[in-house]
C-alpha cells in the first residue's frame, strides 16, 4: 500500500522544504575570509571608479581639437609643457591650447586635456621640446572617465550575492574591509548503520566503508555550509537517539542509511520520539526513493537513503537548495542544460530519473552519454559524472540524438 500523502514528486517535496526554510543570522568577516560568502546587505558605493579622469595610456595629454587633420602623413606639432606619473597629484597642472603633457597609463588626466595620444602615435623632439602627433582624436579617447565604473551612490552588489573573485576586487576599490555576511549554516553529519567502519580503522568481512559521511562533507563545505561531523550511530535505539539529539542543536541535519524498511532502519522511530515532525518520507524520483525529511523548532532534518549515490543525488536536488537558501542566497537552482543523447536510454521506474553522466561539447554543441552502471551504490559512474539528465516521470525513454535536460555538477571546475 502506498501512502500518497508522503509519496510526493520532486517538485513539491522541493516546494514543501523550501517553504519550511528561515535564514541564519549575519556577521562580519574579513575581505580576505569573505570570497565564496553570502551577502548579507547591499553595497553601495560613496565614490566614483575611477575617482578622477585617468589616462589609459602612456603618450601625451591635449586637446582633441589641437589633433584635427592629423595623420600619418601631416604630423601636428606640439609643445611639451611637463609630465604627469600614474599617482602623481592634480596640483598645477594645467594644459593650455597647443601644448601637451607627457602622461603615464592611470596617472589623472591635467585639466583642460580631453584625449590622450598614444605614445605609438607619436615622435617626440627632445632638443626641441617638441612633440609630433600623427593621428586626429576624438574627445574622451584613451581617457578613463571618473565614475565609469562605479560612480557614487550607485549600489553595487546585492544581499544574497555569492561574492566571486571580482566582487571581492570591488569591495576592495571601495575599500570595504569587514563584509556583511550571513552566518554559515552547521550542518551536523552522522553516518548509521552497524556495518559501517570509518575510514583507518580495521575492516571485516560482510563491513562497508564510510563513504557517505565523507561526500557529505565535501558538499556542505561547497554550498556555504560548515559541516559538522558526529561519528556513527550504530543500529541501536541508544545510541541513535543520543546522536541525534546532539545533532539537532545544528541548523540542519543529516543521517544517511536507517531510513528504508529494515528491521534495524530505526531512524523514523527516534525521530517520533525526539519531536521531529516528518513532513515526508518517500520521493518519486530514481535514485534516492525513501528519504525524510522532518522539521524540529529551527532545525531541519534530512534522512537520505544509504546507497551512496542515492545520498549524493538527495543531496544535490534537496539539500543544496536548502542549504543556499537557508544561508540566504538568491540564486538556488542548478544550472541546466539541453544536451544531445549520444544512445538511446529506457527508464527502470515510474518514477523521475536522474542518469550520471557526461557531457562534452563538440563542434559548439553539447554532447551527452551516460557514465556507465547505474546502480545507486555505483559510487565510480557518479565520479566519472560531471551532470546528471533528468528523466521526468512522464517520460519512459529516450533515444539517441533527442535532445535532453542535463543538470549540471561540477560545473565550476568545467565551464
Ligand atoms: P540502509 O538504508 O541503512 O539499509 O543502507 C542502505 C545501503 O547503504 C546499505 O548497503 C548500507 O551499507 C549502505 N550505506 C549506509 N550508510 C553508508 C555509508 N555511510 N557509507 C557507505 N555506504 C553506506
Ligand atoms: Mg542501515
Amino acid at each position: 500500500m502506498q501512502n500518497n500523502t508522503s509519496f510526493v514528486s520532486v517538485e513539491t517535496a522541493l516546494q514543501i522544504m523550501l517553504d519550511s526554510v528561515t535564514t541564519v543570522g549575519h556577521e562580519r568577516v574579513h575581505l580576505l575570509e569573505a570570497a565564496g560568502r553570502i551577502l548579507y546587505e547591499d553595497i553601495r558605493s560613496d565614490i566614483n571608479i575611477p575617482p578622477f579622469d585617468n589616462s589609459a595610456m602612456d603618450g601625451y595629454a591635449v586637446r582633441s581639437t589641437d589633433t584635427k587633420w592629423s595623420s600619418a602623413t601631416t604630423p601636428v606639432p606640439f609643445m611639451v609643457a611637463g609630465e604627469i606619473q600614474a599617482g602623481g597629484g592634480l596640483k598645477d597642472r594645467i594644459l593650455a591650447k597647443g601644448t601637451a603633457i607627457r602622461i603615464m597609463t592611470g596617472a589623472p588626466v591635467p585639466e583642460g586635456a580631453d584625449a590622450v595620444i598614444p605614445v605609438e602615435f607619436t615622435v617626440e623632439d627632445g632638443h626641441r621640446g617638441r612633440m609630433l602627433a600623427y593621428k586626429e582624436l576624438k574627445t574622451h579617447e584613451n581617457i578613463r572617465c571618473a565614475g565609469e565604473d562605479v560612480t557614487a551612490g550607485q549600489t553595487v552588489l546585492k544581499r544574497g550575492d555569492a561574492l566571486k573573485s571580482a566582487d571581492i576586487g570591488l569591495l576592495a576599490a571601495l575599500n570595504k574591509k569587514e563584509i556583511p555576511v550571513y552566518k554559515k549554516p552547521a550542518v551536523a553529519i552522522i553516518s548509521t548503520g552497524d556495518e559501517i567502519v570509518e575510514v583507518g580503522e580495521e575492516t571485516a568481512p560482510g563491513k562497508i566503508r564510510n563513504t557517505n559521511a565523507y561526500t557529505l562533507i565535501a558538499e556542505v563545505r561547497k554550498y556555504n555550509g560548515d559541516p559538522r561531523y558526529l561519528g556513527i550511530a550504530r543500529d541501536t535505539l541508544t545510541t541513535t537517539r543520543e546522536k541525534f539529539e546532539e545533532a539537532l542543536q545544528a541548523d540542519v541535519v543529516i543521517s544517511t542509511g536507517g531510513v528504508s524498511m529494515g528491521k534495524y532502519d530505526l531512524v523514523k522511530q527516534v525521530l517520533e520520539e525526539l519531536g521531529v515532525d516528518v513532513k515526508i518520507e518517500k520521493i518519486r524520483m530514481k535514485p534516492g526513493k525513501p528519504m525524510i525529511f522532518g522539521v524540529r523548532g529551527r532545525t531541519l532534518y534530512f534522512g537520505l537513503p544509504g546507497n551512496p549515490v542515492s545520498t549524493m543525488v538527495s543531496f544535490i536536488e534537496f539539500v543544496r537548495p536548502v542549504l543556499l537558501r537557508l544561508g540566504g542566497a538568491r540564486v538556488i537552482d542548478k544550472p541546466e542544460i539541453r544536451a544531445k543523447l549520444e544512445h538511446d536510454i529506457r527508464k527502470s521506474s515510474e518514477r523521475k530519473e536522474f542518469i550520471r553522466a557526461r557531457f562534452s561539447i563538440i563542434g559548439g554543441s553539447f554532447h551527452v552519454t551516460a557514465t556507465g552502471p547505474q546502480g545507486s551504490g555505483i559510487l565510480r559512474s557518479m565520479s566519472l559524472a560531471n551532470c546528471l539528465i533528468v528523466i521526468p516521470e512522464d517520460v519512459a525513454e529516450y533515444k539517441k540524438g533527442d535532445f535532453v535536460i542535463v543538470q549540471l555538477i561540477n560545473h565550476e571546475e568545467i565551464i
